[in-house]
């Protein structure tokens, strides 16, 4: 379908001057005053009976999403920036209970590190990948290890049909156990939205068995903070909330600053920054 230059894009990136990489800056971009570029965009192949998917990081979501949809198939990413974007900030959208994580989805990445070098992590079929897992690394390192260049994705078929579903509940679990392989289930404390997808008459069934009735779609989510709390605290919220039930994500509506890391983790983020960018230049200033 399209051609990606990577040299191209590698010989933008350099090999000595600091220099950041921006999607779509639908969460900032990179860091302010730096030099800024962008990765490569555009569908290179699509094939289905594999589902993998070969495109360029920066391609915004929503072209990809709509190419796989003439192949009855989707990708796993959230929705809004550049594939890129998602997968360097690496948080999974509201589907990960039924779709897993973003870290998932990459199966293979060409990437430009610091040296201005293109190199390639993962592979897209997995038992032919050995070493280190680097594509994970990559995945939530904001740019920080490797500006992506190209990527192979795994994809997923549509489904037949997919329908949310809501019900009011003060325990979310009384819904929650009743449900086969939800894609989602959100709870406010007093009402639970889940995202059912199958054959039309399983989802019948199950939102019947579960008390649940068809609604437009889910609740907004609130922006203040996103935060990772462990299964039992997931009920134990105050204030203005949105919990994604079974994945343990809290949304709420005021800010919230994480607890410093261990001196340990930073220890180990350190160095492997040191490892991979030892003059720090690739988006400089951002710490993972
Ligand atoms: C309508 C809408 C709905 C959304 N829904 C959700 C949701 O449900 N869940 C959720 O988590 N998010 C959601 N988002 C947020 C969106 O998924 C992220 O903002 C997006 O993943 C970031 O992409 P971007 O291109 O805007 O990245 P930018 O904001 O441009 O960059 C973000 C970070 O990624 C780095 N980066 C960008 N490109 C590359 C690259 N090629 N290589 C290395 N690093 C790179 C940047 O340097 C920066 O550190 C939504 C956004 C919109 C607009």
């Amino acid at each position: 379908m399209g051609v990606i230059d990577l040299d191209a894009f590698a010989h933008e990136v350099g090999v000595d001057d600091p220099v950041a990489v921006a999607g779509l800056c639908t969460r900032g971009g990179g860091p302010a005053g730096v030099r800024t570029v962008a990765a490569p965009s555009g569908i290179l192949w699509v094939q289905p009976d594999e589902m993998i998917v070969c495109c360029g990081a920066g391609t915004p979501v929503d072209e990809l999403v709509d190419a796989l949809a003439e192949h009855g198939q989707t990708v796993a990413l959230p929705a809004g920036g550049t594939v890129g974007g998602a997968l360097s900030v690496g948080h999974s959208d509201h589907r990960r209970l039924g779709y897993g994580p973003v870290r998932d989805v990459l199966l293979q990445a060409r990437y430009v590190s610091a040296t201005g070098d293109v190199v390639k992590a993962g592979g897209p079929t997995v038992k032919n990948v050995s070493g280190f897992d680097l594509c994970r690394l990559l995945v939530g390192a904001r740019g920080t290890l490797g500006f992506l260049g190209e990527v192979i994705l795994r994809t997923r078929p549509l489904p037949p049909s997919s329908q949310w579903m809501s019900a009011p509940a003060t325990d979310p679990d009384t819904v929650f156990t009743r449900l086969h392989r939800p894609v989602s289930v959100l709870w406010n404390g007093t009402t639970v939205w889940a995202l059912l997808e199958g054959h039309p008459f399983d989802v019948a069934e199950q939102a019947d068995a579960a008390g649940l009735a068809a609604c437009a779609g889910p609740p907004p989510l609130p922006q203040g903070s996103r935060r990772s709390v462990p299964p039992a605290a997931v009920v134990d919220q105050r204030g203005e909330f949105v919990t994604e039930v079974g994945v343990g994500i809290v949304h709420h509506a005021e800010p919230w600053s994480a607890p410093p890391r261990s001196a340990r983790v930073l220890e180990l983020t350190r160095a492997v920054k040191a490892e991979f960018d030892p003059t720090g230049r690739l988006n400089p200033g951002i710490d993972v």
